[in-house]
């Protein structure tokens, strides 16, 4: 007892002798090292108070330390030790083992041994303490992934054959053209074109949207050739944000808690979140490598200039970029992105909701299973703050809705585009003219 004193890593140290762990770390440094017992020769079993020995020396060298044997031996004292004659001579065999470095130090006292049990069973029961405690996705908490994902399949075409049926897209530039104006929007001042934002007038209208498609020329035509080339892809893009729409409401109705709510709660939650929902599940269809919304064939491959001739311009626009690759670079899981477009359309905090704690009941439990789903099944690195960076794109998404009713407001304002727009549009994102 008193050699233990001052020296706790002596426990440390034959509590990984001893446990032979440290025997497997040389083995895995160099499979050729010979693991045989320094004192007799037999197999070792891995390092034992301070030595490379066998299990038999292992024993014969604790008890003897601890009996504080003196052996003499019966011939010269210098007999060779194998695994065969080891039980011959006491006295040689304990002289080997000190020779080859074996110390008394290392051994543990009956104490000393009955503290490392406790510390064995006190590891084992913080093991399982912790197993207990890591979070766990639920059956119930499965069943909501499931039904998100399946109202999602059920909403989400990723093949996009309806959009044959819109009005057709119609691009008014060639597509040389199309090509070289990201480059011409990105250099767009951006001071001037918050002033052409606010409700421009006609010409000025032109000369924007002129200037933004590298079509300077295009303003000095008849009035007439100008309106009707401005907004040309108007009628294509209003037939596919009502089919969203009418997508969208298709999807919260199957969010689990969502039909709880009063008729009128469920249309102010969709009323606020459809263009918000339709800007994230549009990410689906987002790539990176040419910063377009390809959906199928050419004809549905939508690039910013595609959107500005519906009547959108920059202050929208290259934000909603930002967005989309940013979303895009999360790489969420399809469970976290459906969970998310749930989340964000169940937000207590929407205009117009009456039932702000059911709602806010049914959010936060689509809340906890994102996190909980991220914990459990998003490995690192991605899982890396991705729920606080997920939350970070909601608030995104409101500044983006924000900007998004102020461009569709003065787009309504005028009676030659309102008029392209479709009655669901008109519905959910408010009607001026009437
Ligand atoms: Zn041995
Ligand atoms: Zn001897």
């Amino acid at each position: 007892m008193e050699f233990m004193a001052g020296n706790s890593s002596m426990t440390d140290i034959e509590f990984m002798a001893e446990s032979s762990s440290m025997a497997d770390i040389d083995v895995e440094f160099d499979r050729n090292v010979p693991r045989v017992c320094g004192v007799c020769g037999d197999r070792a079993t891995g390092f034992h108070f301070n030595a490379m020995t066998c299990e038999g020396c292992k024993g014969f060298f604790r008890r003897s330390m601890k009996r504080k044997a003196v052996f003499t031996c019966p011939f010269n004292g210098e007999c060779r030790i194998t695994k065969d004659n080891r039980r011959h001579c006491q006295a040689c065999r304990l002289k080997r083992c000190l020779d080859i470095g074996m110390m008394k130090e290392f051994i543990l006292t009956d104490e000393e041994v009955q503290r490392k049990r406790d510390l064995i069973m006190k590891r084992k029961e913080e093991e399982a303490m912790k197993e207990s405690q890591r979070p766990k996705l639920r059956e119930e908490h499965q069943k909501i992934i499931d039904i998100l994902l399946e109202a999602h399949h059920k909403t989400y075409d990723p093949t996009y054959s309806d959009f044959t049926k819109f009005r057709p897209p119609v691009r008014d530039i060639p597509e040389s053209t199309t090509q070289s104006s990201p480059i011409q929007i990105q250099n767009f001042p951006s001071e001037d074109s918050s002033d052409l934002l606010d409700c421009f007038p006609e010409n000025m209208e032109s000369n924007f949207f002129s200037y933004l498609l590298g079509n300077e020329e295009s303003n000095d035509g008849s009035p007439d050739a100008a309106s009707s080339s401005h907004l040309s892809m108007l009628p294509h893009l209003a037939d596919l944000v009502s089919y969203s729409i009418q997508k969208v409401i298709g999807f919260a109705k199957m969010i689990p808690g969502f039909r709880d709510l009063t008729a009128d709660d469920q249309i102010a939650l969709l009323k606020s979140s459809a263009i918000e929902i339709i800007m994230l599940r549009s990410n689906q269809s987002f790539t990176l490598e040419d910063m377009s919304w390809t959906c199928g064939s050419n004809d549905f491959k939508y690039k910013i200039s595609d959107i500005t001739q519906a009547g959108h311009n920059l202050e929208l626009l290259d934000p909603l970029v930002k967005f989309q690759i940013s979303l895009k670079k999360l790489d969420l899981h399809e469970e976290e992105h459906v969970l998310l477009m749930a989340i964000c359309i169940v937000s207590p905090d929407r205009a117009g909701v009456q039932d702000t704690s059911l709602v806010e009941a049914i959010q936060d439990r689509l809340s906890e299973v994102l996190q909980t789903y991220i914990m459990c099944k998003h490995p690192p690195p991605g899982n890396h703050l991705l729920y606080p960076k997920m939350i970070q794109k909601l608030a995104d998404l409101r500044s983006l809705s924000e900007e998004h009713s102020k461009q569709y407001r003065c787009l309504s304002f005028q009676p030659e585009h309102s008029m392209q727009l479709t009655p669901l549009i008109l519905e959910v994102f408010g009607n001026e003219i009437s």
